[in-house]
């Protein structure tokens, strides 16, 4: 079995500021110099990215953005490329954020031609998918996150996610301060390895697979316990630099 080491990324999204922004970096640095087996990442807006790269270069903190335009460059007007992202030395890039599906209708043909773009200059894509509560609740969870799953590979192809990261993030369970479970976590997370191990065993053997939505410091442990689960994509608590840290020493 292949050992795969954990991930914990912040999402910050729309939140922060210079001075915030030095503080917490500062504070989780001092605080995770000495942790192995874990790596730690934060995702931030775009205008942060240099003053970042400046604080994290260097250190055991990799950063990355929130989003990436589809196409590689041209007239986009408020738009931005992946190659600008690797240009502040940004290591990952989430694509596919329900919140980005939802509000700025992000369809999952978009999100992998995102997806692409980010890995054709070597920005590796962090893809989130999940279903909402009422998906939950018609009992399609499994059919919607591998519809979601599916559009990436059959464009990009299976191969292709062994130089990505998945985030399942229930939407119901984002910034909604309701977890799943560890059991329900593990259920879908196991349910999306299998699917990709049917195609390509080794990818999904080697595939970091984190979980999003709600996680803290007091539900971390038991949710990185479990086999499949390969960390955690944390929103609201990843700007509180005691719980951040927390959630990085759980990992
Ligand atoms: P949350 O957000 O931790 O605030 O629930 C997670 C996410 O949206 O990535």
């Amino acid at each position: 079995m292949a050992i795969r080491s954990k991930l914990v990324a912040g999402n910050w999204k729309m939140h922060g500021g210079t001075l915030q922004n030095r503080d917490l970096l500062n504070a989780v640095l001092s605080a995770t110099a000495d942790l192995s087996g874990v790596e730690l990442a934060v995702c931030v807006p775009y205008p942060y990215l240099p003053q970042v790269q400046s604080i994290l270069q260097g250190t055991n903190v990799s950063w990355g953005a929130q989003n990436v335009s589809q196409h590689e460059k041209g007239a986009y007007t408020g738009e931005v490329s992946a190659s600008m992202l690797l240009d502040f030395g940004c290591r990952y890039v989430i694509v596919g954020h329900s919140e980005r599906r939802a509000l700025y209708g992000e369809d999952s043909h978009t999100v992998a031609l995102k997806f692409r773009a980010a890995q054709s200059v070597g920005v590796i894509p962090i893809l989130c998918v999940g279903e909402t509560l009422e998906q939950r609740e018609a009992g399609i969870t499994e059919q919607v996150v591998a519809k979601q799953l599916e559009a990436v590979v059959k464009s990009a192809g299976i191969n292709a996610l062994g130089t990505a990261v998945l985030a399942y993030e229930p939407v119901w369970a984002i910034g909604t301060g309701k977890t799943a479970s560890p059991a329900q976590a593990q259920e879908v997370h196991s349910f999306i390895r299998g699917r990709i191990a049917a195609d390509a065993a080794e990818v999904a053997e080697g595939l970091k697979i984190l979980y999003g939505g709600s996680v803290k410091a007091a539900n971390a442990a038991e949710l990185f316990a479990m086999p499949d689960i390969d960390g955690g994509l944390i929103g609201g608590a990843s700007l509180v630099a005691e719980e951040f840290i927390a959630i990085a020493r759980a990992a």
